[in-house]
């Protein structure tokens, strides 16, 4: 069974809004087993909505819509559905009954315009909208004596109103899938995307199952594995099979799962092992800081952190010596050495964590040098990671925050 998503609006179509509807309804259509195979997103004009609709129940055995079921000129959802079907709208007196009522009950008559809500394709079954006045419809289109009909439903473009009709109305009417979806995540930290593939192997071939596909975001690869079959449990060992193999393959460059940060990984171990934490930053605006302090319970493990800008502010916080900057500038696995050090000492705690960033970085630096230098303070020995510049200024402090953290990761989890 495969599934399209239609997103009708021009205000999507025109990049004003973000589409994420058919995100939503993905995620929900995969946990019952049914493959979303294409998302189309159209513009309000009639004609266009008929031709992606005829499409769709071509291609497509459940197609789901959203949008364009307001009052108003532009909204042609139901217009587009009789076409689609080759029928005619029709009055529903219990619907126009609900509209005149949710107005009512806020305390508002009904617009004379909002009648054409309580009009459906003929032989359609209106869904209803208890928190809004757009009512939903479910309709069938038959494809034939070869394939069953195909399923359309309407609903929403409110997303907070779509939820809540897909939840209590489409959901239940959908035909159970005869197959099951389980998808999972790995988050690996360290390698680049043709690595990590090259690493893989025959596992990110297409057409496998379970399917595995990698993407990237601010140097964190995400695997993003898929499996289908005829029951969860089968998912399920195929998923749990195809982690062991990554793990085998990836090693330690494989820190977490789902929504799983570097900070989350660390704050847990050092939480686990009741061990602190300090952190000093310069060039990175406290980001550093900011991300541990996201994480839930933080205060259990972390002393502290110092933003120090400047050469000054290093020297007079942490009592570094001048001619330690004298020796390479502000970038050098010296000072980023010392900085950690000194934190270490100066908080008390047992690790601290020290970036030194390039700040100008995007004005004619030299860009054969790093930009950026980490460095972990562990009890008994100092570990120095230059980070190369990459990407944009902003992406560069995630991508150099997030080494930085991946060092104390591999420090905890593997201490050399
Ligand atoms: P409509 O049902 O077309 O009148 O849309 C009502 C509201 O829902 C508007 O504010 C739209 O921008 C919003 N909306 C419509 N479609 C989507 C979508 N696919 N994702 C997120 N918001 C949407
Ligand atoms: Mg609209």
């Amino acid at each position: 069974m495969k599934a399209e998503i239609v997103a009708i609006g021009s205000e999507l179509t025109d990049g004003a809004k973000l589409d994420t509807n058919s995100q939503w309804l993905s995620q929900q259509l995969t946990d019952l087993g049914i493959a979303v195979h294409f998302h189309t997103t159209v513009a309000d004009n009639l004609d266009e909505n008929v031709a992606v609709l005829k499409l769709a129940v071509e291609r497509a055995d459940v197609v789901l819509i959203t949008g364009g079921l307001g009052p108003t000129l532009d909204d042609l959802t139901r217009e587009a559905m009789a076409a689609l079907r080759e029928v005619p709208l029709e009055f529903d007196e219990p619907s126009l009954a609900a509209i005149t009522e949710m107005f009512l009950s806020r305390g508002r008559e009904m617009p004379e315009r909002n009648r054409v809500q309580a009009m459906f394709p003929l032989g359609s079954t209106p869904l209803p909208n208890p928190v809004g006045t757009a009512p939903g419809i479910w309709m069938t289109i038959p494809r034939g004596t070869a394939r069953p009909p195909a399923i359309v439903a309407a609903m929403p473009g409110v997303p907070s109103e779509m939820h809540r009709m897909f939840d209590e109305q489409v959901r239940p009417r959908l035909p159970v899938s005869p197959q099951a979806i389980v998808r999972a995540r790995l988050n690996c930290f360290g390698l680049g995307e043709s690595h990590t593939e090259q690493l893989l192997g025959d596992l990110t071939a297409r057409g496998r199952n379970p399917e595995i596909g990698i993407t990237a975001h601010e140097a964190t690869i995400t695997l993003r594995i898929t499996a289908h079959g005829f029951s969860m449990g089968e998912c399920d060992e195929m998923v749990g099979v195809a982690r062991e193999t990554i793990v085998q393959r990836l090693g330690a460059y494989v820190y977490g799962s789902e929504d799983e940060e570097l900070e989350d990984i660390v704050v847990r171990r050092l939480i686990d092992s009741g061990q602190t934490l300090a952190t000093v930053e310069s060039g990175t605006g406290g980001l550093l800081s900011q991300r541990i302090t996201n994480v839930r319970d933080f205060e259990r493990c972390y002393l502290g952190g110092l933003i120090l800008p400047s050469e000054t502010a290093q020297r007079r916080e942490l009592g570094l010596a001048p001619d330690l900057f004298s020796q390479g500038g502000a970038i050098s696995e010296a000072v980023a050495r010392e900085m950690a050090i000194c934190c270490r000492a100066r908080l008390g705690a047992d690790y601290a964590v020290a970036i030194t960033n390039d700040r100008g970085m995007e004005f004619g630096a030299d860009l054969s040098l790093p930009a950026a230098i980490v460095a972990v303070a562990a009890p008994d020995q100092v570990h120095v990671l230059p980070v190369q510049r990459i990407g944009n200024r902003a992406i560069h402090r995630s991508r150099t925050v997030k080494s930085a953290l991946n060092l104390l990761r591999l420090h905890l989890v593997e201490p050399q």
